[in-house]
């Protein structure tokens, strides 16, 4: 694997699969696609095995996959992070690319379930068949940041009616990857920033705990972040 460009292709990806999405929001029936493919093939192409890589193809291809936070927390954050800072460039990237790989893998094992468990959005509260016509429901002040998902794991007590598969247990609980740095059950709608719980309906106890102050304090960073960016930019346009 020719890691170090992990990065770069990740990065290149994302955007090109960002307009995608956005311009299938918008209704653009003529999209070319071709773009999109090649890049997607350039970053899977780092993978060895071609079960790997179809993996990938399949998990990348979906509109809710989370890129956008594992573009935070998981490519741009970890070399911030207390025992991650010394490690190599090389080191960091393959890891980076190693969890990409394993959260694909438990991204699909949830979509797959749920294409079973979701009957007529019992779990989620959304259909998920991809369609951009299908918004986020509003619920309450919640600007579907995400942040309040950004968890290491939790106690796995679901609640409503529907029975979790098993596996999923494990999934809250943060065993499946050690570098687990939010709940996998958090999906993103159509590459544009905005997550939502796809176990709304029966998502743990502990998620039902969460109330507005805690979204405020969270809410702080978000804005603190914003202007942090506001201020990278700025200034990179200044040298
Ligand atoms: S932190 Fe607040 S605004 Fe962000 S997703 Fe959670 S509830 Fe919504
Ligand atoms: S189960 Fe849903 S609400 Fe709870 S942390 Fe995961 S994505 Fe967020």
């Amino acid at each position: 694997m020719e890691i170090l460009s992990f990065k770069r292709l990740f990065l290149d990806f994302y955007q090109i699969n960002r307009s995608r999405r956005e311009q299938e929001i918008q209704g653009r029936s003529e999209l070319d696609l071709g773009g999109w493919s090649e890049t997607l093939f350039s970053l899977v192409s780092l993978y060895k095995l071609q079960g790997e890589r179809q993996l990938l193809i399949e998990a990348l291809s979906d509109p809710y996959f989370p890129f956008t936070k594992l573009k935070k927390l998981n490519l741009q954050e970890f070399q911030k992070e207390q025992g991650f800072r010394d490690l190599s460039e090389e080191s960091l990237a393959k890891m980076a690319a190693e969890h990409f790989l394993q959260w694909a893998e438990i991204f699909l094992s949830i979509r797959l379930a749920l294409k079973k468990i979701n009957r007529g959005g019992r779990v989620s509260s959304l259909s998920l068949k991809g369609s951009p016509g299908e918004t986020i429901p509003q619920r309450g002040k919640c600007k579907h940041c995400g942040c309040c998902c950004e968890i290491r794991g939790g106690p796995p007590e679901f609640t409503g009616s529907v029975e979790p598969p098993g596996e999923w247990l494990g999934y809250f609980r943060g065993d499946c990857t050690g570098f687990q740095r939010f709940c996998p059950f958090l999906f993103e709608y159509f590459a544009m920033g905005k997550f939502f719980c796809s176990i709304y309906l029966i998502k743990p106890k502990c998620c039902w705990e969460f109330d507005q102050e805690e979204c405020d304090f969270l809410q702080k960073d978000v804005a603190r972040e914003r202007m942090e960016g506001l201020r990278a930019g700025l200034t990179s346009r200044i040298k």
